[in-house]
């Protein structure tokens, strides 16, 4: 195990919140998205890759947002041009009267594929991967991460479902039945309390004016936001 992903983890618990997956994507696709705009827009490896799988619309709307149309620009230029060719031959597909279904399906594929498919996606997709090992391995081999797991509150339901997937692929019968019963019963807290604080937040505008209350209290619609999107929630 690779001491850089343990001490990640470890810093992510320390930062408390709702889940510390989310504190560790949310990082990940920053530097990720800063990095495309920056040096990285440049670099061959990245330009094959964006030429490959561009952006989804989420990462293409926040990369606009960033702060380099050109390094955006070059890098749209060459992703149009490696892909036009499929593309050119999956609109002639579609007006082939003799396939019209398997060209119609053929180009509702491609455009599709064009737009979900993502490198900035890919790369958190595998993160993920790695920090729920992580966090399994860490529970079952070091004896102070089950305590600090248990002072938690928990995961998002996004990173509930890859963790105990990962622990279910990872853990024989035993210890899978003693991490569910760790995990399962914080995510049920969770719940319940960010209903209650969801409901305080609401009673925030009748009394007083928007933006008083405590620190929890004005932040209980983002994080419980947070929980069902598995997402940290951000205004800009
Ligand atoms: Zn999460
Ligand atoms: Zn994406």
């Amino acid at each position: 195990m690779p001491k850089l992903e343990i001490s990640k983890v470890h810093d992510a618990y320390a930062k408390g919140g709702e889940c510390p997956l989310c504190t560790l994507v949310d990082a990940a696709e920053r530097w990720y998205l800063e990095s495309c705009l920056g040096g990285r827009a440049m670099a061959s490896e990245t330009r094959v890759l964006t030429n490959e799988k561009g952006f989804c619309p989420e990462h293409t709307q926040r990369l606009y947002r960033g702060h380099n149309p050109l390094g955006l620009a070059v890098m749209t230029h060459t992703h149009l041009q490696h892909q036009a060719p499929a593309l050119r031959k999956a609109l002639a597909g579609a007006r082939n009267p003799g396939r019209r279904k398997a060209g119609l399906t053929a180009l509702a594929d491609r455009i599709r594929m064009l737009r979900d498919r993502c490198q900035v996606c890919d790369m958190l997709a595998a993160d993920l991967e790695r920090w729920t090992f992580t966090i399994v391995y860490l529970w079952k081999h070091d004896p102070e991460f089950p305590p600090r797991l248990g002072a938690s509150r928990g995961f998002c339901l996004d990173h509930l479902r890859a963790v105990t997937l990962a622990a279910g692929n990872m853990l024989g019968s035993a210890d899978l039945e003693r991490f569910l019963a760790d995990v399962i019963p914080l995510a049920e807290k969770s719940l319940e309390r960010l209903e209650a604080e969801v409901l305080d937040f609401t009673q925030l505008f009748q009394h007083t004016e928007p933006g008083q209350g405590t620190e929890e209290q004005r932040t209980a619609l983002s994080r419980a936001l947070q929980v069902l999107a598995g997402r940290l929630m951000r205004k800009e």
